[in-house]
């Protein structure tokens, strides 16, 4: 429930809240809110540290604990302590397939495309799930350092993001209980931060140039008119700080003749090493000697040797800055700002190395490991109205379309489109006197609406009654830059018009929030089976429907024989929907689709002439 209070100073009723800015990072997250005078600032939970690492442990009396807590855990309990899951965001199994080594924990293949889970103990998580842990421990801090309720977040991501990864970072945060106003690209946030691009008449190519614990990515930007456009990005999603860390640690072990072996059996000296390896990198940073020791190993290294050891890799990371310029068609001469972003950029080497390839000072006046968190702030402060001078600044994530004949999408504004946009299309009527038209909206990137999502519907009434094919209506979309969708009809010869405003929700509706999380609780390895096979027979029946409308559509247009045949097929795979077996589902609907295909096609030729006379809704 919202909280309302009332303004002393202005004796009105306020809303008391606060829109947060959260960077949800692959080795380290945190939230960050603009103060009281106006900047952004890293919440800090007293005693917590600004940084939050993004782990989960699952403790033994079945509690949970994120962050510095969890780290501990990570080489003495490697199977209940979930690190890097952002890796596993919005990816199936095939996708991660080729890393699986890199997890500790059990990554579950169901031997499907859809999305992989982590198995803890006896239970199976999303990584929607375990990505929502991290961002209500985030909320949660929030909450507690500032002393009022927490609702409403925009969270970054990568810009390589696609959909999927987008809509599952939008999804853990409904999980974790917060409204995600907007998504933006860590790239977008971190100029924002420097102020690069708050200027509605400001033109700029910028490169930002984030290095994290194990991923590094270059983006090349093109700022214009408050609109961030990506024109290209470039990195390694195995290449980081962890690099250097081990960098240090190999040296460390030959030069002290440490049994690898040994070493792997003790792991309670192996983390030792390895967070002193990470100390000394840190320190190098800002001096030019490390002198410890472990257990009496001496842990002596250089800046010198340091930088010997990690220039191949920093190399590395220049190889894919020279590749994204080439993508972006820019050169490097033409970037105007260099913006260093992640941890491991606060390395001398990468900051000099960076400057020389892009021939220019690099950014690094705000603190690399929160500039994300902090943009991410100033956005919020802007969608929260407090900016109106700004306007912003985004892609849609889906296409945005309306219903026509046959439960079809039509797509007005493609996905990935930048905000605000504007476009539109003309339709007519498919029925002689037709005198109200219905249009539904949808979203989504399926052809066949009833797979997309239902945003709205609306009746354009009161149309002149002429014969079909004679109204001209006009649908228009605009989409102004808070996501938010008008959708206008206008009968030309008539001018009669209705409007209709449309908050896009991405994302799960509330039941489906409730529904995962009951599943969390129970769900098993017998769930998949189960749901691959409504799955299967979902699209089944979608077949038969499209098999069978096709049929009585197109008649005219197939022989006898061929009729007869493909009823034959469309039998076979009704029989099989209640089989219980999904292979044998999908090898009917793969006849049926063989069969058709052609007649398919022979149709599609013949309808293009139709189709010249303008689209009819029906
Ligand atoms: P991510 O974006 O992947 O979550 P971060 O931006 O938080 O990661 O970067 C984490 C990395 O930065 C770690 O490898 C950490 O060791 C490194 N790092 C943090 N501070 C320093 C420092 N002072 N010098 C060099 N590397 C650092
Ligand atoms: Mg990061």
């Amino acid at each position: 429930m919202a909280k309302v209070s009332i303004n002393l100073a202005t004796g009105s009723l306020q809303k008391e809240e606060l829109i947060v800015g959260i960077d949800l990072g692959t080795t380290n997250s945190l939230v960050a809110f603009i103060n009281p005078d106006g900047n952004p600032q890293v919440i800090n939970d007293t005693g917590k540290g600004l940084l939050v690492p993004s782990i989960v442990h699952f403790q033994a009396d079945g509690s949970i604990v994120v962050g510095n807590e969890a780290k501990e855990f990570l080489t003495s309990d490697p199977e209940n302590t979930i690190f890097s899951v952002k890796r596993l965001l919005g990816r199936s199994y095939q996708d991660i397939a080729r890393y699986r080594d890199f997890f500790s924990y059990k990554v579950i293949d169901d031997n499907s495309e859809s999305l992989v889970k982590i198995k803890v103990g006896e239970k199976f998580y999303t990584p929607i799930e375990l990505s929502g842990l991290i961002l209500k421990e985030l909320k949660e801090r929030a909450e507690h350092a500032l002393k009022i309720p927490v609702n409403r977040a925009v969270i970054t991501v990568p810009a390589y993001f696609n959909d999927s990864q987008r809509q599952a970072t939008r999804d853990a945060g409904k999980l974790a209980g917060l409204d995600v106003l907007r998504i933006v690209n860590e790239p977008t946030a971190a100029s924002l931060a420097y102020g690069i691009g708050l200027k509605p008449d400001e033109e700029k190519t910028i490169a930002v140039y984030d290095l994290g614990g194990g991923t590094f990515d270059v983006s090349i930007l093109k700022i214009q008119n408050g609109i961030f456009e990506v024109l290209s990005t470039n990195g390694d999603t195995f290449l980081g700080g962890d690099d250097f860390d081990r960098a240090v640690l190999n040296y460390w072990i030959t030069e002290n003749n440490l049994d690898p072996e040994n070493l792997a059996n003790d792991q309670v000296l192996n983390q030792g090493l390895r967070l002193k390896a990470e100390e000394a990198k840190k320190a190098l940073s800002t001096q030019n000697l490390f002198n410890d020791s472990l257990n009496r190993i001496p842990l002596a290294i250089s800046k010198q040797k340091f930088e010997e050891l990690i220039a191949p890799k920093v190399q590395e990371t220049l190889d894919c800055c020279k590749k994204a310029l080439e993508d972006a068609g820019v050169k490097a001469e033409e970037i105007q700002e260099v913006i260093m972003v992640g941890g491991s950029t606060r390395t001398p080497l990468v900051k000099e190395r960076v400057a020389a390839f892009f021939g220019k000072a690099v950014h690094d006046q705000i603190n690399p490991d929160q500039v994300v968190a902090l943009g991410a702030a100033i956005q919020s402060d802007i969608l929260a109205g407090n900016r109106s001078d700004i306007l912003l600044l985004d892609v849609t994530p889906l296409s945005l379309g309306i219903e026509t004949m046959g439960g079809l999408m039509d797509v007005i504004i493609p996905r990935n489109s930048k905000v605000p946009t504007k476009a539109g299309r003309q339709y007519t009527t498919s029925v002689d006197g037709q005198v109200n038209m219905k249009i539904s909206v949808f979203q989504g990137e399926r052809d066949l609406v009833n797979e997309n999502r239902k945003l709205a519907e609306f009746e354009l009434k009161g149309i002149p009654a002429m014969p079909a094919g004679l109204p001209k209506v006009d649908i228009n979309f605009l989409l102004n830059a808070d996501g938010i969708l008008t959708v206008q009809a206008i009968e030309l010869r008539s001018g009669i018009k209705q409007e209709v405003e449309v908050k896009p929700t991405y994302g799960l509706s509330d039941a489906e929030v409730e529904q995962m999380l009951i599943d969390s609780i129970q769900h098993a390895q017998a769930d998949v089976q189960q749901r691959m096979l409504i799955e299967a027979r979902t699209e089944g029946e979608q077949m038969l429907y499209t098999a069978e409308r096709f049929l009585e559509k197109n008649e005219t247009y197939l022989q006898e024989n061929e009729i007869v045949e493909t009823k034959n097929y469309i039998e076979g795979l009704r029989a099989s929907l209640n089989a219980g077996d999904k292979d044998l589902i999908h090898a009917k609907i793969d006849e049926l689709n063989e069969y058709t295909r052609p007649f398919a096609e022979r149709v599609m030729d013949m309808a293009i002439s139709r189709a010249m006379k303008g689209k009819q809704i029906e």
